[in-house]
């Protein structure tokens, strides 16, 4: 019997464990430990741990479909190919958009941006950061000069105090949390912000319940106690930074007094004024945040108030300190890094600079899409509905909108819209379903490549076995399919590391890496010559901006779009669990884990059930103003009185059916985590 084991990374959340994938006769059958993997150590949670069991599913796509009358039929690769760019020709550039994914490489998304602006030349190309993490990649990037967590999971050991807000890390990013419970054994304390008492609540040293869609309200209210105390670092405010006094001027209001904060966010003054005693008196605090902050129309402000509370505590750039995004999907940062947004090429280069279109049109050896901005993918759906016949075709690599994306009936309606669909994927999703063509690509087992986790570490990605049937690597699809385009020159990659050196020479953050150097233990990105070590702590001397200095932002607390009335009295809010990943399309067919969660839940206060004569375990209906849902009743005290819960995983009770589609102005994030709904029980006809 032949065995091997293949040490790779893992496909789901953006913490970068490393594993090793068991390899018998040619075929994934497990996951062992890999003991020294660099972000780990060896240990993984449980969907790390059950990351082989979706592979080889018998529902693996394997050969490529094109819909005729209403019905898919096997094709050839050559058929797909041809029916595709025959069509992709017909359309004008502007009217054609790519979504590229989280969840493939480094590689393959800078291949599709490629594909985007030189092939199809069109500036519509974006991806599922848009509904995660937008907000961080514009509000750090204003206020730091970059979009990015500034230290890394390992120095969180490090810090004496841990501010946790919006983010579940113990379920959604465990192995961060293992960091978080050696900075407790090394005595730091733990306060956490959160509507739902959580795993992570159960390890706080301070659990602070808080309204979603409060928390520019309760910074404000911590940064003017801070004040008040005089507990601000006055050094760093004077040496490293600007704007404080504008900033001052709005947390000092009357608004922002802990009494006002207590009332808006529903925290007690107290459990306010010993968070701010100890962020501020810590000899170094962190602030970890996730979706709970970014997932806001005022995602920006949020973050960026973030930003203003550790540097007005002087915690930024040192160990231990910073404000810490945990990016959601194993490639999130890495999709942003290769330019799959619409306003940037690789490394945050901007489209709109003359200099940048120069360069990409010069390495690529081509014409390239106009250097003006595109559209976000949540305008994309906006325009596909709102105004037919502008968008007409769309290449979507390796996500599901049709379940992800907020207002599912008005997604629905957009992709109705839509003249032509391709849709590459390991299996047949819901989007998928609504393709013209779907290409059966590889998983993350099958292939070679990087990825860039959330503390902007690059690490590689293994090959363990040959994707099922006449499956291809997404890199090689969309290579093949440029040259069918007549674009074979500009895509002649011989594998992954060649397209990574290209990568590398057009992207200054990553022109010191190579795959030689990524052995064993990555390298945190800038890295910006060969000789360089990489940057586990970002902003440690001056910050990216212009003149070196952080940016204070004076941000005033404005409520959600939607809040609760007479008609939809309680706060929904949404998000992920331990078990499930996203539309669930792997963890579904991953036994270990769907057996622990087989389908959905919205969880309610047992004060707020009582009140609806609702019982645990009850199927109700949850609604509102975008459309229904039936879904079992989870009586829960670890939720808030007023708020409830859903998990978006599962398309029989699809929370997204019911979330609100309005943005965030700049980052034009959906407020996936405060809509008002209302709950009733079903009754018998
Ligand atoms: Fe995978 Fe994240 Fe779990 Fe690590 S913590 S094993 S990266 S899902």
């Amino acid at each position: 019997m032949d065995i091997k084991y293949v040490s790779t990374t893992c496909p789901y959340c953006g913490t970068g464990c490393g594993f090793n994938l068991v390899v018998r006769n040619g075929r994934v059958v497990d996951t062992a430990h890999w003991q020294r993997a660099p972000v780990n150590g060896g240990k993984l949670c449980p969907k790390g741990r059950y990351a082989h069991e979706f592979i080889n599913s018998p529902d693996r796509l394997t050969r490529p479909l094109i819909k005729k009358d209403g019905q898919f039929v096997e094709a050839t690769w050559d058929e797909a190919y041809d029916l595709i760019a025959q069509k992709f020709k017909s359309y004008k550039p502007e009217e054609m958009a790519c979504l590229s994914s989280a969840r493939v490489s480094n590689e393959e998304n800078y291949l599709m941006q490629k594909f985007a602006r030189s092939v199809l030349k069109t500036p519509h190309i974006d991806h599922c950061a848009r509904l995660c993490h937008a907000s961080t990649v514009a509000g750090l990037a204003i206020v730091f000069g970059s979009g990015a967590m500034t230290n890394s999971i390992g120095d969180i050991a490090e810090s004496k105090c841990l501010f946790i807000i919006g983010s579940n890390t113990f379920e959604q990013h465990p192995l961060i949390g293992r960091s978080i419970i050696r900075a407790k054994e090394n005595g730091g304390k733990v306060i956490y912000a959160d509507p739902r008492d959580t795993a992570t609540a159960k390890q706080a040293d301070l659990y602070m319940p808080f309204t979603s869609g409060t928390d520019v309200a309760v910074l404000n209210g911590l940064m003017q106690e801070i004040i008040r105390n005089g507990w601000e670092d006055k050094e760093f405010i004077e040496k490293r930074t600007k704007d404080f006094d504008k900033m001052k001027e709005v947390v000092m209001k009357e608004d922002y007094s802990l009494e006002n904060v207590s009332k808006i966010s529903g925290i007690p003054v107290e459990s306010l004024k010993t968070a701010a005693e100890w962020i501020a008196k810590a000899e170094v605090a962190s602030l970890i945040y996730s979706m709970g902050i970014t997932q806001h129309t005022v995602g920006v402000d949020n973050v960026k108030s973030t930003a203003n509370l550790m540097m007005l505590t002087g915690n930024m750039g040192k160990a231990g300190g910073g404000v810490n995004p945990l990016r959601g999907q194993n490639n999130v940062q890495g999709a942003c890094d290769m330019g799959c947004l619409p306003n940037v090429y690789t490394g945050y280069q901007k489209v709109t600079e003359e200099a940048a279109q120069k360069k990409f049109a010069s390495a690529w050896c081509c014409g390239i899409a106009e250097g003006k901005v595109g559209y976000t993918v949540t305008e994309m759906i906006n325009v596909l509905a709102d105004e037919p016949g502008k968008l007409k075709a769309m290449y979507i690599m390796g996500e599901n909108p049709m379940l992800s994306d907020p207002d599912l009936h008005h997604v629905e309606e957009a992709f109705g819209n839509l003249e032509f669909l391709v849709v590459q994927d390991i299996f047949m999703s819901e989007t998928a379903e609504l393709a013209d063509v779907v290409l059966p690509a590889s998983c993350y087992a099958e292939k070679d490549g990087t990825q860039t986790n959330t503390e902007r570490r690059v690490q590689r990605l293994r090959k363990a076995q040959e994707p099922p049937g006449e499956a291809k690597e997404d890199w090689k699809i969309i290579c093949e399919l440029a040259g069918r385009m007549g674009m074979g020159d500009q895509f002649a990659f011989a594998d992954p590391e060649e397209v990574f050196n290209e990568i590398a020479a057009v992207t200054p953050s990553y022109h010191g890496m190579n795959y030689a150097r990524l052995d064993p233990d990555g390298l945190h990105w800038p890295c910006p010559s060969i000789d360089h070590p990489g940057t586990p702590i970002l902003h440690t001397e001056k910050f990216a901006t212009p003149d070196g200095l952080g940016i204070f932002s004076p941000i005033e607390w404005k409520p959600p779009a939607e809040v609760p009335d007479a008609e939809y009295p309680f706060v929904l809010t949404t998000g992920r669990i331990i078990w499930q990943w996203h539309t669930g399309t792997m963890t579904r067919r991953s036994w270990s884990l769907e057996k622990e969660a087989p389908t959905g839940w919205i969880e309610i206060n047992p004060e707020d059930a009582e009140q609806l004569g609702i019982k645990d375990g009850e199927l109700v209906t949850a609604s509102t103003r975008r459309g229904s849902v039936d879904v079992p009743a989870k009586v829960t005290g670890e939720i808030k009185k007023g708020v409830m819960f859903m998990p978006f995983h599962y398309k029989e009770c699809a929370a997204n059916v019911l979330t609100n589609n309005a943005l965030d102005p700049i980052a034009k994030i959906p407020e996936f985590k405060a809509c008002a709904v209302k709950v009733e029980k079903i009754t018998e006809a």
